[in-house]
């Protein structure tokens, strides 16, 4: 039985892991499940499952999680320190599906402790890839993508040098606002934000497909994972979502990964890795579909993917900055007190300014640093919401 832990087992992404491991409760031996506030989800899947263990990120919580976990053999903990413990609990096959930076200190453990980590928490990569990439090298273990951009990358590369590649193209579906005038997104509502075309995912990343904030992480995650030039990676936007990455190779052949827009997929690839197994997922009828579309983004509607280039030419701890900056702009969106596109503003600023003024960008790339400079942006980001924003 492989011994299996879900770091973020209550989201979107851990719960679509949890679907693929319940139909063969047989071949899985759940040693721990993390999350966050769901604690009725949580101890309703870490009883159904059998696991070890079951953590809540927040002490606050653990009263309830213990409760709700009452007269099953589960053990209940809570706090960063429990969070830690569990992904260095040993386990075979860990899923990293903690939203935000949040997630890179378990994922770190989870390597160090050899397991195959499955990361569908690009944040990592973004703020940490070098870091990341060492670790699992260090420590024998393997860094598989889930993103599904990411995934269709790595498989159209099985078998391929990363030398013959010549550019990777990740598509992005344009988000809620894809087709709204430009000047309209400024009056851009939480919900309307909220609602993806496609994907059915979690809320913070469906409003970072709105701004493409998650497309601007996601092309530095590709920079990170696969080593190519920043020169190298295009995104185009396709409506449909069938597509979601192409490789271009140096003899101008192009492999492309279709699939329908259900996460399963690239979940269940990096679980069964390197085989490939049954998976529960709609199959596509291209003669149904007829048509797939491809255009290339509109810059003024999407500033996020320009930032991007900014933070992969600068290098060192830009993408921790970028991605806390972005971090917290989407909690002020959230909390209604920034616009939508309030947010490019202040992710731009607060890159400008930290670029400038501070050193630590080019420090060693360790977890306390990355931390550091997480704090400072997010502090920068609360600075330049309060005084300049609104
Ligand atoms: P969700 O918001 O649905 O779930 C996030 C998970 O993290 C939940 O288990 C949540 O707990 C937990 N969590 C929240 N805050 C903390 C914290 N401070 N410390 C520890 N755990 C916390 O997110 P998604 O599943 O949508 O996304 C997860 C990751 O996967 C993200 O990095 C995202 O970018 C990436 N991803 C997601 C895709 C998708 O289709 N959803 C596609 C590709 C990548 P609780 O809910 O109990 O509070």
């Amino acid at each position: 039985m492989r011994k299996i832990s879900i770091l973020g087992a209550t989201g979107s992404i851990g719960q679509s892991t949890i679907d693929l491991i319940a139909r063969a409760p047989d071949a899985y031996d759940v040693v721990a499940l993390t999350g966050g506030r769901n604690i009725a989800q949580l101890a309703t899947d870490a009883i159904a499952l059998q696991a070890d263990l079951a953590v809540t990120a927040f002490e606050d919580e653990l009263p309830a999680l213990r409760q709700a976990l009452g007269g099953s053999s589960v053990e209940a903990a809570a706090g960063q320190k429990a969070l830690i413990e569990a992904a260095t609990r040993p386990a075979d096959w860990v899923m990293s599906s903690i939203v935000g930076v949040a997630g890179l200190a378990p994922g770190l453990k989870a390597l160090e402790q050899g397991a195959c980590l499955a990361l569908a928490n690009k944040e990592s990569l973004v703020c940490a890839g070098k870091l990341l990439l060492q670790t699992a090298k260090t420590h024998n273990a393997r860094l598989l993508p889930v993103d599904s951009e990411h995934s269709a990358v790595f498989q159209a590369l099985v078998g391929e040098e990363i030398s013959a590649v010549e550019r990777i193209i990740i598509t992005a579906s344009g988000g809620a606002f894809r087709d709204w005038p430009v000047e309209d997104l400024k009056g851009a509502s939480l919900a309307q934000a909220s609602s993806h075309p496609n994907w059915d995912m979690g809320q913070r990343i469906t409003i970072d497909s709105a701004s493409m904030f998650n497309k601007a992480l996601e092309v530095i995650e590709t920079r990170e994972y696969f080593g190519v030039d920043p020169s190298q990676i295009e995104v185009l936007v396709h409506p449909e979502s069938l597509v979601h990455a192409l490789v271009g190779f140096r003899d101008g052949g192009l492999m492309a990964h279709l699939g329908a827009p259900d996460m399963r997929h690239a979940i269940g690839y990096a679980l069964h890795w390197p085989e490939r197994r049954d998976l529960p997922v709609e199959r596509l009828d291209l003669a149904a579909i007829g048509q797939l579309n491809f255009r290339k983004p509109d810059l003024l509607r999407y500033p996020a993917l320009e930032q991007a280039q900014q933070v992969m030419q600068r290098g060192g701890l830009m993408g921790a900055v970028f991605n806390a900056a972005k971090e917290r702009a989407l909690d002020h969106f959230i909390a209604g007190r920034i616009r939508f596109t309030d947010m490019a503003e202040i992710t731009a600023r607060v890159l400008d300014q930290i670029e400038s003024q501070s050193g630590l960008i080019d420090s060693a790339m360790t977890l306390d640093n990355v931390t550091q400079i997480d704090h400072m942006a997010r502090r920068a980001a609360d600075a330049v919401t309060a005084h300049n924003i609104g």
